[in-house]
């Protein structure tokens, strides 16, 4: 018998199952490929609702998972370069007690499942079930816009974040990666894409480039920016 383990947000039991994959503090880490030895390499970090699949809002039912296709080719391509492929997902429902980590993984599976069959893996998966906090300094240093995902991957994973990308529909994913020390943060037009891009505009800076309004199909093109030799 394993000791109970807590969601801290919401003080929800994570059932049996799941318990090697929620850490002490609370975040979902998974990791579906071993991390290769050697020099960290670059990654490609994506976040999921609104970016790999349709954004429809604490998405807790697998019959309502809908992949975006540009999004499929970005991981596919990724894949064949070599270049790790981690969400970073923001699952909030979770700690405001709207589904559970059951929900979560029949979602993920089925994401899972359909990538699979699009020819496609995701190497990783980091999802922080932190509600948002009313005081920003109790915030959790997991939930995007921080950069805890990215950092705990680098770590897991051995990940190169100088030279890693992130992807996602909202200015907070491009700020987790601003903040995670990215060079490259990519707005894409689907989910929240529209309501955010002024705001990750904003976010670009010396050392780091934001594109915006651009499909995941132009990103996959541009993958061997992050495996030189490899294509
Ligand atoms: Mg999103």
């Amino acid at each position: 018998m394993g000791r109970t383990r807590l969601t801290r947000a919401a003080w929800q039991p994570v059932p049996a199952e799941f318990q090697s994959r929620v850490d002490d503090d609370g975040l979902w880490r998974e990791l579906r490929s071993p991390p290769a030895p050697g020099a960290p390499r670059p990654a490609l970090f994506l976040d999921r609702d609104g970016t790999v699949i349709e954004e429809v809002g604490f998405l807790s039912r697998p019959d309502d998972v809908r992949p975006i296709t540009d999004a499929l080719a970005a991981i596919v391509r990724a894949n064949a370069l070599d270049v790790p492929v981690v969400f970073v997902t923001n699952q909030s429902g979770i700690g405001r007690g709207h589904f559970g980590w059951r929900e979560y993984a029949a979602v993920e599976e089925r994401l899972a499942a359909l990538i699979a069959k699009a020819g496609g893996r995701i190497d990783a998966v980091y999802a922080s079930p932190h509600p948002p906090a009313p005081d920003p300094g109790a915030q959790s240093p997991h939930r995007k816009p921080a950069p805890g995902m990215l950092l705990r991957a680098a770590s897991d994973l051995n990940l190169d974040l100088g030279a890693s990308w992130i992807a996602g529909d909202c200015a907070s994913d491009i700020e987790a990666g601003r903040r995670a020390g990215l060079p490259l943060g990519w707005l894409a037009p689907t989910g929240y894409g529209a309501r955010d891009a002024a705001r990750a505009r904003s976010l670009a800076g010396p050392g780091f480039t934001v594109v915006v309004g651009r499909g995941l199909a132009a990103l996959a093109a541009r993958l061997e920016e992050l495996a030189p030799g490899r294509s």
